[in-house]
């Protein structure tokens, strides 16, 4: 039992001090025993005191491995952290307060970080409301804002508004602080994370530029084009629906917007001013999503309805239709049977019209949210729900987004808008939808960063957001 003591150096002599202590103690307890009851039972009672010397012995053995060092640590580093926990760590510190709603939802952010980067990461909150001062030292316009000092506490970057673990995490990195050093080793999927990318399209887009939708890319069939005039030029669209997306997303000043716009009669192929024309308005059969065809006349469309059934619309009560669904992110009109379908935790049911945008809801209401969206490439469902700005369930958990990108002049690569981005339930779905879209530009990205995207913007920016500029061709 002896041989097996792991005690060793200066904690041996100590445990060898406090041994003989125990052993002298017993010898000594047994002799006055001895003496008092007489010689006879002195046998037996040396064979008390022996074992009970040797159970001294184990407790030794026990409290010196209890209380010393597991072999192989450096035992000064360890106290180090324990007294002096700021001493040579980088720090993150967030100026916000308990009240605001994008502080609030830094607020489980900054817990994890200090549980999972605790003795590597050094995470501190300042409440300005409470203590004003603390806020006019670091010299911040606006709450909450994020300070990255490094170990020599250098102030290296800081961040106004909600930011999102994942982006502080990469903020880090970025900067060239390893907050992984020390830490358990991660599964290498978790650690790995989505790569798939392409950023030059598979194929040209080789269709003639007036065969393509100016909103949606998509073909644009003749029978059902809409034309928008504008200063620089004519802008082609799919269809009626294209155009209320547009319409619903315009910066400009709407006034008399209508008259600029021509939609082409189902029937003949002519140019019918969109206010004029009478509107057949119809169910696809299998999806129940809309369809729409324009007429110059009454007669043609009533035609049309006796052969394929809907209702025939006045151009009001079609944008009255058109325009009351829209994308709870950015107020596109949509179609649900296009849409996310997103729910907030406060029971609001409300639309995405793509699947980023869907994500985006929680960031403009601020809420948690429970998104139901389908592959892209096989209908299959996908449901994300959201906590304090993080992705806190996904179902499948394999599952992941294209975010579609393309280049724009300047060579910076921008979001390709929302008809060009995508959930999916696995890696394979999305590159086998990749392949048979071989104009599409993007990278994969993973459900938590699709949702981060979004929880980074500010008030403004969701404003702005998806919105169309001064209508004009591309
Ligand atoms: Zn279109
Ligand atoms: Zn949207």
């Amino acid at each position: 039992m002896l041989a097996q003591c792991p005690c060793s150096g200066g904690n041996a002599g100590a445990g060898a001090l406090v041994l003989f202590g125990l052993v002298a103690c017993a010898v000594w307890l047994v002799y006055g025993i001895a003496r008092k009851d007489g010689v006879s039972r002195m046998s037996k009672i040396w064979k008390i005191a022996i074992v009970v010397a040797l159970a001294a012995v184990v407790a030794v053995v026990i409290i010196n491995k209890q209380m010393g060092p597991s072999p192989g640590t450096d035992a000064t580093e360890g106290a180090a952290q324990v007294s002096q926990p700021a001493a040579g760590l980088p720090r993150l510190l967030d100026l916000g307060s308990v009240s605001c709603i994008p502080c609030k939802m830094m607020a489980p952010i900054l817990e994890e970080l200090k549980k999972e980067y605790a003795g590597r990461l050094q995470v501190e909150f300042v409440d300005v409301m409470a203590n004003p001062d603390a806020g006019r030292s670091y010299q911040i316009s606006l709450i909450p804002t994020q300070i990255f000092f490094d170990a020599s506490g250098k102030e290296r970057f800081r961040h106004e508004g909600f930011f999102s673990k994942e982006d502080i995490l990469a903020k880090w990195k970025e900067l060239g602080v390893d907050l992984s050093a020390g830490a358990p080793a991660q599964a290498p999927q978790a650690s790995a994370g989505p790569t798939f990318s392409r950023l030059e399209p598979a194929k040209a887009d080789d269709r003639p530029k007036d065969a393509i939708c100016h909103l949606c890319d998509g073909d644009i069939d003749p029978k059902t084009a809409v034309t928008v005039k504008t200063a620089k030029g004519d802008v082609r669209l799919c269809g009626p629906h294209c155009y209320f997306i547009m319409y619903s997303c315009l910066t400009e000043d709407k006034t008399d917007f209508e008259k600029k716009v021509s939609v082409t009669d189902w029937a003949d192929g002519k140019m019918v001013p969109l206010t004029e024309a009478a509107y057949l308005y119809g169910a696809d059969e299998k999806t129940g999503r809309p369809t729409i065809k324009a007429f110059a006349g009454r007669e043609a469309a009533e035609k049309e309805r006796q052969a394929s059934g809907g209702n025939i619309l006045a151009w009001n009560v079609l944008q009255e239709k058109e325009l009351a669904t829209r994308c709870g992110f950015c107020d596109r009109a949509v179609y649900p049977q296009d849409a996310a379908r997103v729910v907030t935790a406060d029971g609001v049911h409300t639309w995405g019209c793509c699947s980023h945008c869907a994500m985006g809801v929680a960031a403009r209401t601020g809420k948690d949210i429970e998104v139901h969206e389908r592959d892209r490439l096989t209908g299959e469902m996908i449901v994300v729900k959201t906590a304090s700005g993080s992705v806190a369930s996904l179902e499948p958990k394999t599952a992941v987004a294209w975010f579609g990108l393309r280049k724009a002049p300047d060579g910076k690569f921008v979001s390709a808008g929302c008809f060009h981005q995508g959930f999916f339930v696995n890696e394979d779905n999305l590159k086998k939808w990749a392949d048979e879209n071989p104009t599409e530009t993007g990278k994969m990205i993973s459900i938590d960063q699709a949702l981060a995207d979004k929880m980074k913007l500010t008030p403004q920016q969701i404003q702005k957001a998806c919105k169309i500029g001064e209508c004009a061709p591309k």
